[in-house]
């Protein structure tokens, strides 16, 4: 008798404590459902760049990935097996593959319906001729973070490995491009007591950086500079961030010579000419290229584009005020410039996107510009291309018909150029990837 009490009273305390916990995981595995049919309903659910792919088999549906994610639902559990819901959102932070205890998760560029293509390079970051290698956003992954690592590993690798110089005009190692990789290059040749120049086609250094929106928040993660140590941010504003590498280069006397636009290199079996815009030639036996991948700004190719008023970037928002701005592109970098330029005094912006809703934008930009339109700070005119750029306004055509707006200044941000061509020149091999 009183074994069957103690047993009835032991199936209720299981089912006082699991029934709750099963409630519970049920409400949110339908929840994760209901995200994935929206998600595929507009189009968000395929990732191209870097990006998880889920081995089902080994995967156990933990959930450390989908909590391990910085960027919010990229992932969710999905009928026991971590599914991507929102994959538009995925930047390639890489950290579902670290938290994955079972080793489910690979980091893979493209998807069988966009193929994405990026130079050939080895686990050293060398391209296809020996002594050239590519670091950074140029390789296909994103981040700062990532471009530090690459840097710091590629020279690591040059300095164990690689033939130095051989007399005293040449170099060990030719760091081509000051952004996050490159400088992280220059001090990481440093640290190893490499002979090194690092050439820099702008009049500054910082790279992408310098070209984000004034104030704009950058994302990253504490990551370790040679010489210099930790850089422990985890939000900061692009001018600190700016900052912290003017000071270094400052600090540690890094070999940057800016204004100087490789146009060339030419190879002759293991060696190497850089060849500069102005006529410069630096000779060695390792190339590292640090291009980012920004290249030169893709042109609408619309008369009066030509116009001093039409820019590719903006750095200085506060320099405009009570003006009627035209902001064309639906990714970060023209919302965001829409925003910045919301802010300053009496401007009327108006936002020309092609498509038909931001579908490849980050989070906090996807609510923030909803909140502008809403508030009518921004004139978000979807399915609308830029027909002509006048001295006073411009012509939009939309599908309701051909609208002419006032107009002070046009920003245009639907891309860049990739420096592919460049590539290709030299003879580095670019390969596809779609997913694989
Ligand atoms: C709007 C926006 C927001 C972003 N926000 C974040 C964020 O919050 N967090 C984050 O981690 N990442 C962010 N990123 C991505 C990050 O900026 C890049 O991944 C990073 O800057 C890549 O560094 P890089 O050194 O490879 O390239 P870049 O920073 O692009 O630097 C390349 C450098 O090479 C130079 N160069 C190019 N061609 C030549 C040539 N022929 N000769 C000489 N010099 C040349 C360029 O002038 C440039 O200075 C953002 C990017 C953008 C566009």
């Amino acid at each position: 008798m009183e074994t069957l009490a103690t047993a009835i009273i032991t199936f209720f305390l299981v089912l006082l404590i699991f029934v709750p916990y099963y409630v519970k995981f049920k409400k949110k595995e339908r929840k994760a459902k209901e995200k994935l049919e929206e998600a595929k309903a507009e189009g968000l659910v395929e990732a191209y760049g870097l990006h998880p792919k889920i081995n089902e088999t080994l995967c156990i549906g933990c959930g450390s990935c989908v909590k391990a994610c910085p960027e919010g639902d990229v992932l969710e559990v999905v009928e026991g097996k971590a599914t991507i819901i929102n994959g538009y959102k995925c930047v390639g932070h890489g950290l579902c593959a670290q938290a994955c205890p079972v080793g489910a998760i690979e980091l893979v560029l493209g998807s069988p319906t966009k193929v994405v293509e990026v130079p050939e390079l080895d686990e050293n970051y060398q391209t296809n001729i020996p002594g050239i290698f590519i670091v950074g956003e140029l390789g296909g992954v994103g981040l700062i973070r990532n471009a530090v690592e690459q840097a710091k590993k590629c020279i690591e690798y040059i300095a164990k490995n690689r033939p130095k110089a051989k007399n005293q005009n040449e170099y060990d190692v030719i760091i081509v491009g000051a952004g996050p990789a490159g400088l992280t290059a220059s001090l990481t040749a440093m640290g190893y007591k490499l002979k090194y120049v690092t050439l820099e086609q702008e009049e500054s250094i910082g790279g992408t950086i310098l070209h984000y929106p004034r104030q704009k928040i950058v994302m990253t993660f504490p990551v370790e500079l040679p010489l210099y140590g930790k850089l422990k941010f985890y939000e900061v504003p692009k001018e600190t961030l700016y900052n912290l590498w003017l000071e270094i280069a400052k600090n540690f006397s890094i070999n940057v010579k800016t204004g100087k636009k490789v146009v060339d290199i030419k190879v002759s079996d293991d060696f190497f000419s850089v060849l500069t815009e102005d006529g410069d030639v630096y000779n060695s036996s390792n190339v590292v290229l640090a291009l980012g991948r920004r290249g030169s700004p893709k042109k609408l190719g619309v008369p009066g584009e030509e116009l001093g008023k039409v820019s590719y970037k903006l750095i200085e928002a506060e320099n405009y005020n009570d003006c009627d701005i035209l902001v064309v592109g639906g990714g970060d970098s023209a919302v965001e410039s829409a925003m910045a330029l919301a802010n300053q005094r009496n401007n009327r912006i108006t936002l020309s996107y092609r498509g038909d809703a931001f579908k490849s934008i980050k989070p906090r930009n996807r609510e923030r510009i909803k909140r502008y339109i809403d508030e009518g700070k921004i004139n978000v005119v979807f399915k609308s291309n830029v027909k002509e750029i006048k001295d006073k306004s411009v012509i939009l055509t939309t599908p309701e018909g051909e609208i002419e707006l006032p107009n002070d200044y046009v920003f245009i941000f639907i891309g860049g150029t990739l420096p592919y061509e460049f590539l290709k020149k030299v003879g580095i091999n670019i390969v596809q990837k779609s997913g694989n």
